[in-house]
């Protein structure tokens, strides 16, 4: 009796500390997702194990080799392990709008990759973290982004946040799940108010929707595998690129880029445009 009461308490502090986030509900852990692949091919952080507190201060230093506040993804030398667990318990939604607008995907007839997710928000909506985590780019890009947000998990991902009409944090802030981290908005490149969310490993940008399931506010599941030889790979052609001289670049073939981009041997590449590569 006394114990349910004391649950309640907390359960309605938490809800006014967080201005009542959705960032509760758990699902039971499904134990054949990460018995696909052989264990000692898993990189698995030691804290997943051991149930240790993490460092949010240097968050998945264990997978990044360093913190810099520089770039949103540049990580080409670092090597990725074949595979990579990530553990999405302890998430919120970082908005309760449920209407996706635009997809992730790679539009091969445009020539442009799509890294992340939209959704709808109207401007002013609140914008929330979607894990523990430490600010890593807090800026302003106005062609892309707009005013955007890059946040570094213990977990190993990368959450970014574009289009929004404010910022709440700054860079090397520590971060709380469902923490407001900003306001929904409609800067940089985009048309109407929305929030554009990515996931990222490493700098590999992985679909959201394989992660965060927003029509119904909830993870897709406990931990997402991550495996390197299934990612997808994109390179932006510059000036002087042949299609033989990107397949050599990518250690792929001519005829495996053509494929993936319903392209012909002698299409003529413009300077700037995306092409899947794997
Ligand atoms: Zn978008």
């Amino acid at each position: 009796m006394y114990k349910r009461q004391v649950f309640k308490i907390l359960i309605l502090a938490s809800v006014i500390a967080s201005g009542a986030a959705r960032c509760a509900a758990q699902d039971a852990i499904p134990a054949h997702a990460i018995s696909i692949i052989p264990m000692e091919r898993i990189f698995m952080p030691d804290h997943l194990y051991a149930g240790q507190a993490v460092d949010l201060d240097n968050p998945a230093s264990y997978l990044y080799p360093e913190w810099s506040n520089e770039y949103v993804h540049k990580y080409q030398d670092v090597s990725l392990p074949d595979s990579v667990v990530i553990s999405l318990k302890g998430y919120c939604m970082p908005t309760d709008s449920t209407r996706i607008t635009d997809k992730y995907g790679y539009r091969p007839r445009r020539g442009r990759a799509h890294l992340g997710l939209d959704i709808k928000v109207r401007t002013g909506d609140t914008i929330r973290a979607a894990f523990d985590g430490k600010v890593r780019i807090s800026r302003y890009e106005r062609r892309g982004y707009g005013h955007y947000l890059v946040i570094r998990h213990p977990n190993g991902l990368e959450t970014v946040y574009g289009h929004l009409s404010r910022k709440l944090v700054g860079e090397n802030d520590i971060v709380h799940a469902g923490d407001p981290i900003g306001l929904g908005g409609s800067t940089g490149r985009s048309t109407g108010s929305h929030l554009h969310f990515e996931t990222r490993i490493l700098g590999n940008a992985v679909n959201p929707a394989l992660m965060f399931d927003f029509p119904n506010q909830k993870v897709v599941t406990d931990y997402y595998v991550y495996q390197k030889n299934t990612r997808e790979v994109y390179y932006k052609v510059r000036s002087g690129d042949t299609l033989s001289g990107i397949a050599i670049k990518n250690e792929t073939s001519v005829s495996n880029i053509c494929k993936l981009n319903g392209i012909s041997r002698n299409a003529v590449l413009r300077i700037g445009q995306t092409l899947r590569v794997n």
